[in-house]
């Protein structure tokens, strides 16, 4: 990396600003005060790298930031190259006047998913199934680890949706249905960026994380989107004053509470029913974002619009700038004509239809996340990291987490684990696909089909957990099917990102004519186990009778061995559905807490394959009560939370497989209440769901 600036000419320049044992605060006033309108504007612009039609362009116009956007390809390979790359832009910044860093930004969201070789992470479904903060927060450690590593500072995650209807494309991209879950699971934000007080920022393995996309993206009508017929991505989020705060946005408390660096707006609109507006572009609320989100929740971070986003707003181009500026963005992912962008600010600003003091607020708030995340002091990548990418203790992680994402849906015969010795029949679409496994958002956009990155499949993992098995593996099912112990069945959806999702399958949530042909086959011949690998749930219908095990797991990433873990019972299955599992298409969309509750399997469903937990009765359920009361006085989490555990294995123990409508409200609701720590109450809605089974 070319040198940093010496501490001594710094002090020779005796510029405040440069000054890294000042308070941040003073250093932002000082560089601001220095700062001419087109400076100030030039932060406050973000250009996809692929876009600058010369180098040149980053002095020119004073950028503050570039991204590599979903769409930009390609994206250099090794970390190396990242790191080169993004060094080659910061060196630009040098030959301005106050050479004010850019702050670089990826789409880094289930792992440094843009570069070949990293450790890739279940998708934010799969962590929300594994109901495990801390490891949640883990894999935000390894990701923040592996991109800083290659330069970046700055990731566009976590995605705070609530998916309330999973035929949205980005259902994978949310924690689940429940905002007390997607909350529990915000540990990853200090996984990102450290402590809430952004000290821990400068440090060479933490990045700036991003809250998106605000607010209500998750909650899009389906079939209300004004650019296509049937897509609800970018829709219209239409809900009560009382349903926008509970379910919306109380993951941004929280996000606030934890710090986040920068939030960004969702590309969708919002219709708070009753308040006599309409559906309103979230680019154009001011109420929500400076009201809202800067003021009430005093979120002292930066807004970043999402990619073109304001392009979307009514009116010229003019008028999209006011509005988006003075509904709140600080700064625009303009993405392509940045030109225009930063001549059309300064004319407004200038003809005094944008504030100069909005503009202050908005730079000072992007300067203030440079100056925290050291940028000023260390420009330019540390590659002394670059081992850690991929590397074994992060593989392990993502290898755990795969593993505590898998939900086991049903157990007949006791199919599951997998026994060492059994002659195994393994078949469908997504047994031996890396790229399948891994989703949309993995070193493409889209991601694709196929080995595109370094990492196990579920058919590598099995034969790697039971090296000394028969393992016969036939995608289609076509080989012969006689004289096996029993069969894996891994069925599924192909990548995709944003939109309405698999387009290929027809966006219906219906397995593939090839998938249902090759679970008929090989359930029709032998015991079976079904694994679904997908971004959401899969209708399995009456299918499930045929099927002696079924396993919801989601989007596992490249570590397929954590697959096999569960699968060979070298770690029990723990996960728990993060959204509710549908029986058919005509449910959609299905919540847990809606009048007629109806599912396959609700909200919160997974049995376990954890040996030694105790048998026991209504006896044994009140003590566990008396035991959570007593957590919940002390403020034990931990004791709370495992209590709360044992009681739902009694009670799953009970109930079986055979899901009942009186056995899943009570179980929803006791999940909701363990993950916002009541676990007296959790306990006691468990007793009653063990009374109804
Ligand atoms: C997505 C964002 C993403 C941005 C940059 C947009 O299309 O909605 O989630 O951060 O692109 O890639």
């Amino acid at each position: 990396a070319p040198a940093e600036i010496p501490q001594a000419v710094i002090d020779a320049h005796g510029l405040p600003y440069l000054d890294s044992r000042l308070p941040v605060r003073k250093r932002v006033a000082d560089l601001l005060s220095r700062m001419s309108l087109e400076e100030k504007a030039g932060q406050m612009t973000q250009a996809e790298r692929a876009a600058l039609t010369s180098q040149g362009d980053i002095a020119a116009y004073g950028l503050g930031s570039l991204l590599s956007g979903g769409g930009s390809t390609p994206t250099p390979n090794t970390p190396e190259a990242w790191a080169k790359m993004v060094d080659s832009f910061q060196l630009r910044t040098r030959a301005t006047r106050f050479q004010i860093p850019l702050i670089y930004g990826v789409d880094a969201v289930h792992g440094h998913n843009n570069l070949a070789g990293a450790t890739i992470m279940p998708h934010n479904i799969g962590i929300g199934a594994t109901r495990d903060p801390r490891l949640a927060e883990q894999t935000g450690e390894v990701t923040a680890s592996e991109v800083r590593a290659t330069g970046v500072p700055w990731d566009f995650a976590p995605c705070l949706c609530v998916s309330r209807d999973e035929r949205w494309g980005r259902s994978y991209e949310s924690f689940g249905e429940d905002p007390a879950l997607v909350e529990s699971m915000e540990t990853i934000i200090q996984g990102l960026q450290g402590r809430a007080n952004g000290k821990d920022l400068s440090r060479d393995d933490k990045v700036l994380a991003t809250a998106k996309h605000f607010v209500g993206d998750g909650g899009t009508e389906y079939g209300s989107s004004t650019t296509g017929s049937y897509t609800i991505d970018q829709g219209v989020t239409k809900v009560t004053r009382q349903q926008l705060e509970a379910v919306h946005l109380a993951p941004y408390r929280t996000a606030v509470d934890r710090g986040i660096g920068s939030v960004m707006p969702s590309y969708s609109s919002l219709d708070v029913l009753g308040d006599g507006r309409g559906p309103v572009k979230m680019h154009a609320r001011a109420d929500m974002i400076n009201g809202v989100l800067k003021g009430r929740m005093g979120f002292d971070g930066f807004v970043i619009s999402d990619w073109a986003a304001i392009d979307q707003l009514p009116g010229d181009y003019a008028s999209d700038v006011r509005t988006s500026v003075g509904a709140g963005l600080d700064m625009i992912m303009v993405p392509y004509a940045y030109k225009d962008f930063l001549t059309t600010l300064t004319d407004e600003v200038k003809a005094g239809r944008i504030s100069e003091r909005r503009i202050d607020d908005a730079v000072s708030r992007i300067l203030t996340q440079k100056f925290r995340l050291g940028l000023f002091e260390h420009p330019y990548a540390d590659t002394s990291g670059a081992a850690r990418i991929g590397s074994p203790a992060h593989r392990a992680v993502a290898r755990r987490a795969a593993a505590e994402s898998q939900v086991l849906l049903k157990n007949a015969h006791g199919v599951l684990p997998l026994k060492k010795d059994q002659k195994v029949y393994v078949a469908g679409s997504n047994a031996d696909d890396l790229g399948n496994q891994t989703g949309g958002w993995t070193i493409t956009w889209q991601g694709a089909s196929g080995t595109h990155t370094q990492g196990t499949t579920v058919l590598q993992g099995m034969r790697k957990a039971a090296p000394d098995a028969t393992i016969t593996y036939s995608k289609d099912a076509s080989a012969p099917l006689d004289g096996y112990d029993v069969g894996v069945v891994v069925v599924g959806e192909t990548p995709y990102a944003e939109g309405v999702g698999d387009v290929g399958n027809g966006n219906d949530l219906e397995l593939s004519a090839a998938d249902k042909a090759a679970v008929d086959r090989v359930c029709g011949a032998m015991r079976c186990a079904v694994l679904i690998v997908s971004g959401r749930p899969q209708l399995i219908g009456d299918r499930l009778g045929g099927i002696d095990a079924l396993v919801a797991s989601w989007l596992p990433g490249t570590e397929g061995d954590g697959v096999a873990d569960v699968l060979y019972g070298r770690r029990p299955f723990t996960g728990q559905l993060p959204v509710t599992w549908p029986r058919s298409q005509d449910q959609l969309p299905i919540n847990v807490g809606d009048a007629s509750y109806d599912p396959q399997f609700p909200y919160g469903w997974g049995l376990t394959t954890l040996t030694g937990v105790p048998q026991g009765g209504t006896a044994t359920l009140k003590a566990l009560a008396r035991a959570a009361a007593a957590a919940e006085r002390t403020g034990s989490a931990r004791a709370g939370r495992a209590i709360v555990t044992r009681a739902r294995l009694i009670v799953q123990r009970k109930a079986g497989s055979a899901m009942t409508e009186a056995f899943a409200g009570p179980f929803a609701d006791a999940d909701h209440l363990l993950l916002t720590g009541r676990y007296a109450a959790a306990v006691a809605k468990l007793t009653e769901a063990y009374r109804a089974a």
